[in-house]
């Protein structure tokens, strides 16, 4: 994006493992210490503050993406790719809210984003750094999602991109990731619980330093920076009232952890008080579900084992170890809020309900939320009058095959009136 050069306001970076501390000029990307911590990314709020206001917000346009918080960044806005992520509608569905018997549940959807996955949010930023760095290759390790992404914003940057998928990745988003002119790998899996595509991916980035890119904190700090403007566009769309809860579709606690920065920096902006601070509810298919679990008993992040059969219909999150789990569960608890893990069954009824109730159309992964709150509202954790945000986080145009294998044959038929008849009775 043409402009003047944005002022950095990142101060330093430190390691969630170890705490070693890193200026910004260094680019780090990894800590030096290889530990799997994660570098966040610390900014001076006390400057952004003086600079950022509720009216500077609302006054840049929502075509501005991730970098209508520029100061909020820890890139150049120059380095932008001219894509344009975000600035998502939030939808108040008065049959879906009929259906729920709800009065205020929210869709924050994020389908809309120009690959079909919120995952574009945090590519923006990842690639705009790739290219700060001067990063001529980039490699992920993705179900699908993340890598599509990657590869839209790399090749509109002129960056390699590298995309390490699971064998059974879906047609909709190898589809993408060819088009895209990703080069991409099927990787087998070889060793329970386990991810063999990162695996492959830190062998990769050892082997000829190629530029880590997938969708989590330990490999790319800066994965968590994109995600977090959910948080600011959402209280903003409520006009600046916090709603009481966010249900966060939840695989590697990449997204959560984002959602969960976000509302700090507003906390710490003084745009959101701490009292107000919405619930953080994530959400991970009963098939893999080892945050939620540790969530719910107490168990310290680093007792947490990796599922070692992640099994779902929710592709996009079955990463068998929560890799941002340390600051998810941070959030979770800071906010009062819990794990929920959800069915298969209840995952696929909950595509089919935000499809026919309120006219949108999500991949599995994307639904899990909905299938949480419909648990929570009849548990009475949330109540009905309750003001809700589902974010729902990927577009059904991903999974068609999962879409259409639950509908049953679809009638073929000659044009004429006599036989549609026949069916219409
Ligand atoms: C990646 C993804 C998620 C989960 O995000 P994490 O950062 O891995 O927790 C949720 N929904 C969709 C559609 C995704 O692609
Ligand atoms: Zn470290």
């Amino acid at each position: 994006m043409p402009g003047p050069r944005s002022r950095s306001y990142v101060v330093e970076l430190v390691c969630s493992r170890c705490g070693t501390r890193y200026r910004p000029e260094e680019g780090p990307v990894m800590c030096g210490r290889m530990d799997l911590g994660r570098l966040d990314v610390i900014y001076d709020y006390d400057a952004i503050r003086e600079v950022l206001s509720r009216r500077v917000i609302e006054s840049r346009p929502r075509e501005m993406g991730v970098w209508r918080y520029h100061e909020l960044m820890p890139a150049p806005m120059e380095f932008a790719s001219p894509i344009r992520e975000g600035g998502t509608p939030m939808l108040r569905s008065s049959r879906l809210n009929e259906f729920l018997g709800t009065e205020a549940v929210y869709l924050k959807d994020e389908t809309r984003n120009p690959t079909g996955s919120f995952k574009d949010r945090a590519m923006a930023v990842g690639v705009a750094k790739a290219a700060e760095l001067g990063k001529k290759v980039a490699v992920t390790a993705s179900s699908g999602n993340a890598a599509s992404s990657l590869a839209a914003y790399c090749a509109s940057l002129g960056i390699s991109c590298y995309a390490f998928v699971p064998e059974d990745v879906s047609m909709g988003k190898a589809a993408q990731l060819v088009t895209f002119g990703a080069k991409l790998f099927r990787v087998r899996s070889v060793e329970e619980g386990r991810d063999p595509t990162v695996d492959l991916m830190v062998k990769a980035v050892r082997a000829f330093g190629w530029y880590p890119c997938p969708s989590f904190g330990p490999f790319n700090p800066y994965q968590v920076e994109g995600p977090k403007t959910v948080s600011y566009e959402v209280l903003e769309q409520l006009g600046w009232e916090s709603p009481d809860a966010i249900l966060v579709p939840t695989g590697s606690g990449c997204f959560i952890t984002g959602i969960w920065k976000g509302l700090r920096d507003l906390t710490e902006l003084g745009l959101l008080r701490e009292e107000d601070l919405p619930m953080l509810i994530p959400v991970q298919p009963e098939g893999n579900q080892q945050l939620v679990r540790a969530i719910n008993s107490g168990t310290p992040f680093e007792e947490i084992e990796p599922e070692r059969n992640p099994r779902s219909v929710a592709s996009g999150l079955l990463d068998p170890f929560p890799w941002d789990g340390d600051a998810a569960i941070e959030g979770v608890k800071r906010t009062g809020g819990r794990g929920v893990a959800v069915p298969d069954e209840e995952i696929m009824e909950s595509v089919r309900v935000l499809a026919s109730k309120a006219g949108v159309f999500a991949e599995p992964s994307g639904a899990v939320g909905l299938a949480a709150l419909r648990r929570l509202l009849d548990e009475g954790f949330i109540d009905r009058s309750d003001r809700v945000v589902v974010l729902v986080t990927g577009s059904g145009l991903k999974e068609v095959e999962k879409l259409l294998g639950s509908v049953g044959e679809i009638p073929l038929i000659k044009p004429e009136v006599e036989e549609l008849k026949r069916y219409l009775s």
